[in-house]
């Protein structure tokens, strides 16, 4: 295996300055939503819960872009093996610290697949109490979707880009738990998905 990564990439799909700029704009479309209108009592801040571990980078990207006070917190949901095929069902394996009763949550996901994830963790912060529960992907791939999802009570889906049906990695996404630091995100070479 060579070492450099770049050398692994056959294709950048999303560069480093398009993830930024994208991933601002969402923070302000989510800071005008949860801020109130200037002459109106704001609704609570939300909760914005991360989906460990491919949602890290942009969750830190996301929350610097968000004017509001939120809290911050993980879950941790397994659902493929280590190859690029999903296993169905996802596991939680990490749960909240942050009681959601009576908030409203924004999930923040790599990517929306076949939509079993996201679906699974709606239902987890309902029967936790969560007002509302919005869904914000950095990446929908509805070319692969088995499972339509609804947001929870007011929530929304926010998307940062819609993805063509690649495995792709960088930017938080791996495979096999590699590649999540590429500042980019890209599609690997033939020969590295084996
Ligand atoms: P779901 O199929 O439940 O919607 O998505 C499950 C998880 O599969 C996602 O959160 C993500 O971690 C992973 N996944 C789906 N598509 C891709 C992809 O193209 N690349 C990588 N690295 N992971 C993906
Ligand atoms: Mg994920
Ligand atoms: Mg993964």
């Amino acid at each position: 295996m060579a070492l450099k990564l770049r050398s692994h990439i056959e294709r950048v799909l999303w560069d480093q300055q398009q993830i930024s700029r994208r991933v601002s704009e969402l923070a302000s479309q989510i800071s005008a939503d949860f801020g109130g209108a200037a002459n109106s009592d704001p609704p609570p801040p939300p909760v914005l819960v991360g989906v460990a571990t491919g949602a890290f980078l942009f969750l830190a990207d996301l929350v610097r872009g968000i004017d509001l006070p939120i809290s911050i917190d993980f879950v941790r949901a397994q659902s493929y093996g280590s190859g690029t095929i999903s296993s169905g069902a996802p596991k939680l394996s990490l749960d909240l610290k942050v009681d959601v009763k009576g908030k409203h949550v924004i999930l923040v996901e790599d990517i929306v697949d076949t939509g079993s994830t996201v679906s699974c963790l709606i239902s987890h912060l309902e029967s936790k109490g969560a007002s509302s529960v919005s869904v914000c992907a950095f990446l929908d791939k509805p070319a692969r979707r088995k499972v339509h999802f609804q947001p929870l009570g007011q929530g929304k889906f926010y998307k940062g880009f819609e993805c063509p049906d690649y495995f792709v990695v960088g930017y938080g996404f791996d495979l096999a738990e590699l590649y999540r630091n590429l500042p980019y995100i890209g599609v690997l070479k033939p020969e590295y998905y084996k």
